[in-house]
């Protein structure tokens, strides 16, 4: 064999090895965070922690809890309940932040939510509209394959595999997930399986389209280079909820 054919082979085999060694303990870290009581404690509080939330207790949508923001994460939790059983999905872990700018988020199997947001979004069919884009991002598997993707995200990956403390890792855990890009396509895909949930939890097309159009007013971007643009949106929800 040539020799640079060998060395060309050498690297390919090392490659696949470290993809496969952090695809691994990708896997290992997310059940770790996600379906252990222990676990799912340090990783809120590391959520909670990066976003500076005032509500530092792991919490699922079947749980309630009262602290400075229990009024908050309790209306998500009700609201995310009805939708996650209509998927048939576990519910996802919360979390309320203390931030003003009106924003969510899907990490794995975890959604943040900023405080602005609950206070900009009055109506709960509206609010719906995005839990359920956010959940859409969980239940196609959308942060962890956006982790995948990403070198810089893996580096955190590794970090949480070798961690020495449950918080230790729950921190690189979330610092892998805040790495991890999400596409266009990813953001459509979201819209979609969300628009083709929403009739079964009772939400009107006319609120979605609702929430896009007060979302636009309010003058909050509707970041054309990573989600659709609002007209899109209003577009795609609007239809696809009309139908029958
Ligand atoms: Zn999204």
């Amino acid at each position: 064999m040539h020799p640079l054919r060998l060395w060309l082979m050498v690297v390919a085999i090392w490659l696949a090895s470290v993809s496969l060694a952090a695809a691994a303990s990708l896997d290992t870290a997310v059940a770790r965070y996600t379906a252990t009581s222990d676990g799912q404690a340090a990783y809120v509080q590391a959520v909670a922690a990066h976003f500076g939330a005032v509500d530092n207790s792991a919490s699922k949508a079947s749980s309630g809890a009262a602290d400075d923001d229990g009024a908050g994460r309790a209306r998500v939790e009700r609201l995310l309940r009805p939708l996650a059983q209509a998927a048939q999905l576990e519910p996802p872990l919360i979390v309320v932040t203390a931030r003003d700018d009106a924003n969510t988020y899907a990490l794995p199997g975890l959604i943040v939510v900023h405080r602005g947001l609950l206070t900009l979004v009055t109506d709960d069919g509206e609010l719906s509209v995005l839990l359920a884009h956010e959940l859409g991002h969980l239940a196609l598997d959308h942060p962890v394959r956006g982790i995948r993707r990403s070198q810089r995200a893996l580096y955190f990956t590794r970090r949480a595999a070798r961690a020495k403390t449950l918080g230790e890792g729950a921190q690189a855990l979330v610092q892998a997930a805040l790495h991890a890009d999400l596409g266009l396509h990813e953001e459509r895909a979201a819209d979609a399986w969300a628009a083709a949930l929403l009739p079964r939890a009772g939400i009107t097309p006319a609120t979605a389209v609702a929430l896009w159009t007060h979302l636009e007013a309010a003058g909050i971007p509707d970041d054309t280079y990573t989600h659709p643009s609002y007209a899109e949106r209003k577009k795609l929800y609007g239809h696809a909820l009309s139908e029958p």
